[in-house]
């Protein structure tokens, strides 16, 4: 059933500096969640630390504020606990490219669904403007005394090379364009990656709306046969590379939209259901903790083990040889 997006907003007061893309993700996150009827119950949105941290605070469903760089290990968490849950991760470029850097490989690596979206403004803008993994070798922005000595990172070069499969780029003052990425983001059924261009209009002068202006152009509309998806498995890796080859374009030609999108890889969850047989119909989420009484459930036979063991060990330390006592 779809909704109104304000449904989807806390009330609370939003305190990102006037005029910050933030705020065009905001709208079209809660604009995709309405038009996808979202059940804020059955949705979680998950942050770590900088500007985009706040983001949890402002959006009416479960959230999380967490660590700086963990965001993604407390995601994983919650969709394996409960892999009904609509899981969306929110973090910066320093969050989830710096310090989560690891994190954001893995999570690739196992195709798990969980949609990312990367607020990316190539500055560390809660801390004042330092430049961050995604800040290009060379470019000087108005909080940096020297201009960056250190090579940027790709993150929708790393996404895709990481086993993401789905990977776009959006702006973030293209409300429309990028509540429709979020949309097939979530739909899809894996790890997926929105990395969004986002105007720090404080700490970075040189990524700038008139900048974004001149420079993005969409995949589709500059080549009519631009297809990203994987239509069986063994396009896989001419469709990686296509995507690779596309996302190393930056400069003052910038492309946004879908890059790569493979929907016949197995999710993590489903992989996980292949060896555990049950963990759908009973995943941890689901399953009983306590007797009536509320002790722990299952209590007294683990006990039983534990105990038994600790027999076990302690008669072998002595004589080799296990004599209950
Ligand atoms: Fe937005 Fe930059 Fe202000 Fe942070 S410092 S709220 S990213 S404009």
């Amino acid at each position: 059933m779809a909704r109104r997006p304000e449904e989807y907003r806390t009330g609370l007061w939003v305190d990102w500096c006037p005029g910050c893309g933030n705020y065009g993700i905001l709208q079209a996150v809660t604009l995709a969640m309405a038009e996808l009827g979202l059940e804020p119950e059955k949705t979680v949105v998950v942050s770590g630390i900088g500007c985009s941290g706040k983001t949890p605070h402002y959006i009416y469903a479960n959230g999380v504020h967490t660590l700086h760089g963990r965001a993604i290990p407390f995601a994983t968490g919650i969709k394996l606990a409960n892999p009904e849950l609509t899981v969306i991760v929110h973090g910066g470029d320093g969050d989830l490219l710096g310090i989560g850097a690891g994190h954001f490989v893995a999570l690739g690596r196992r195709n798990l669904d969980i949609t990312v979206i990367l607020h990316n403004n190539q500055v560390y803008g809660l801390t004042k403007g330092q430049a961050s993994p995604t800040l290009p070798y060379g470019v000087k922005t108005k909080a940096l005394p020297k201009p960056n000595i250190q090579d940027m990172l790709n993150p929708v070069a790393l996404a895709v090379a990481s086993g993401y499969t789905f990977v776009a780029r959006g702006y973030a003052l293209d409300v429309k364009g990028l509540a429709d990425l979020v949309k097939k983001a979530i739909r899809h059924r894996g790890a997926a990656l929105i990395d969004v261009l986002q105007p720090c209009v404080t700490y970075n002068d040189v990524y700038t709306v008139q900048f974004y202006r001149k420079a993005l152009y969409r995949l589709e509309e500059a080549d009519p046969s631009w297809d990203p998806v994987v239509h069986s498995p063994e396009e896989e890796p001419a469709k990686r590379a296509q995507a690779l080859a596309k996302a190393m374009e930056w400069g003052n030609r910038i492309p946004i939209g879908i890059f790569y999108h493979d929907p016949h890889k197995p999710s993590f969850e489903d992989r996980i259901a292949r060896l555990l047989p049950g963990y759908r119909e009973a995943p941890p989420a689901k399953q009983r903790i306590t007797e009536p009484g509320g002790s722990p459930a299952g209590g007294n036979q683990l006990l039983e083990v534990f105990r038994d063991k600790l027999v076990n060990v302690k008669s072998r330390g002595r004589r080799g040889t296990a004599t209950p006592n």
